[in-house]
């Protein structure tokens, strides 16, 4: 067995979830929406399933899809990508990620990452036999300490892994964060690998700026997509990468090999959702921005300290003070068996010792009435 991988736990997603069930809570946990994205997203792929195609399409995703993500980054950013050869299409994010990082990195690469970082960032640079080397922002508004930062890198530096808006933070990185991270990438000749699937998540007065669109970027820059959170179709596993020629060809050699290919009704489907008015994009944030709104409200009328969510559908809250005192992973699991309202605790998003222990994260993109039961159970149990 590889100790890699027999050596670790169940995701804390999976485990809150079962939890969640178990006893009938409320699961702010899991990041998920309970309402099922646009309905004619789903007839298109239903569709499909029926008339067809049904049997492998394409390596590198449907030429519709390939074409629909490379007008979506022309529209909303300004990027051009050639849908032939620089665009692919993968079974999810994580694949996506997978795909890129088993592609880019060679044994003893070292990976610029921040922390708290996505659960699956390690496990898959470690897999590929390079190291990751944590910078750990500052709470509570999750700054880049640069002293940190530059210590970071280092003449292995081959990669900086950049996920903005940011799970579990909610937070947007700023251009001029970004500009500071970019800055050593090009010191140090290094790819900039950058998970932006929460990019359509993004609240008032702040703006996802892809790192691509800086000066003499786009050709170090990958930048991975998921239709999971952008149309609320967690379950359809459909990812897309977009970058220049020679990194996404690479990247579809270790894609060919990982899952080869991605259901084409799903693609089908997808390529429909990137083709939708500004006003889909639109009402999808501000509505989302609305949940935020009632579920930080709620929070804090209970005594929660909340910290400022600029993106993405995650507040975390800061437990001390409020209901036991515990470290954040049996808070959490008071919290889902003993009030019925369950969350993720933030230390689970961190892969080096002594992670902060205060903060939890709840999951907004949940129906009015569901953010209102949790909200109800947390005034009357806590
Ligand atoms: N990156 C981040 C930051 C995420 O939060 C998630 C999913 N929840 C993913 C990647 C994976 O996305 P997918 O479900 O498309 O694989
Ligand atoms: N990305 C989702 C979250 O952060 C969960 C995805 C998963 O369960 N693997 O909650």
């Amino acid at each position: 067995l590889n100790p890699r991988f027999a050596g670790l736990g169940t995701t804390i997603f999976t485990v809150m979830s079962a939890l969640a069930v178990e006893h009938r809570a409320v699961n702010l946990g899991q990041g998920f929406p309970d309402e099922d994205g646009p309905e004619e997203i789903r007839a298109a792929a239903a569709r499909a399933l029926i008339e067809g195609p049904n049997q492998y399409p394409p390596m590198t995703g449907l030429p519709v899809l390939r074409q629909a993500v490379a007008e979506h980054d022309r529209r909303f950013y300004g990027l051009a990508y050639d849908p032939a050869r620089e665009v692919l299409v993968t079974s999810g994010a994580t694949e996506a990620l997978a795909a890129a990082l088993f592609a880019l990195l060679s044994p003893g690469d070292e990976v610029v990452v921040f922390e708290p970082l996505y659960d699956c960032y390690v496990p898959i640079i470690l897999q590929a036999g390079a190291v990751p080397k944590p910078v750990r922002l500052v709470p509570p508004d999750w700054s880049i300490p640069q002293a940190e930062l530059e210590a970071a890198f280092s003449p292995r530096t081959k990669l900086v892994l950049i996920n903005t808006p940011m799970n579990p933070t909610g937070k947007v990185l700023a251009r001029a964060e970004l500009e500071r991270v970019a800055a050593l990438a090009i010191a140090h000749d290094a790819y900039l690998l950058c998970d932006e699937v929460y990019e359509h998540l993004v609240y008032g007065g702040h703006r996802h700026v892809p790192v691509a669109t800086f000066p003499g970027l786009r050709e170090r820059t990958v930048r991975i997509g998921s239709a999971g959170k952008t149309f609320s179709l967690t379950g359809w596993k459909v990812g897309y990468l977009s970058g220049p020629a020679e990194l996404i060809g690479v990247i579809g050699k270790a894609h060919q090999f990982l899952t080869f290919t991605t259901p084409p009704g799903l693609q089908i489907g997808v390529a429909h959702g990137l083709g939708l008015g500004d006003d889909y994009f639109e009402s999808l944030a501000s509505g989302l921005e609305r949940k935020r709104d009632r579920l930080v409200a709620g929070l804090r009328a209970v005594g929660f300290e909340t910290l400022p969510v600029e993106g993405s559908y995650f507040v975390t809250a800061d437990i001390r003070g409020v209901g036991p005192e515990l470290p954040d992973d049996d808070y959490c699991r008071w919290l889902t068996t003993a009030v019925g309202v369950a969350a993720v605790p933030v230390s689970a998003f961190y892969w080096q010792a002594d992670p902060p222990r205060h903060l939890i994260r709840f999951c907004f993109c949940k129906t009015e009435a569901t953010l209102d039961a949790a909200i109800e159970r947390l005034r009357t149990r806590l």
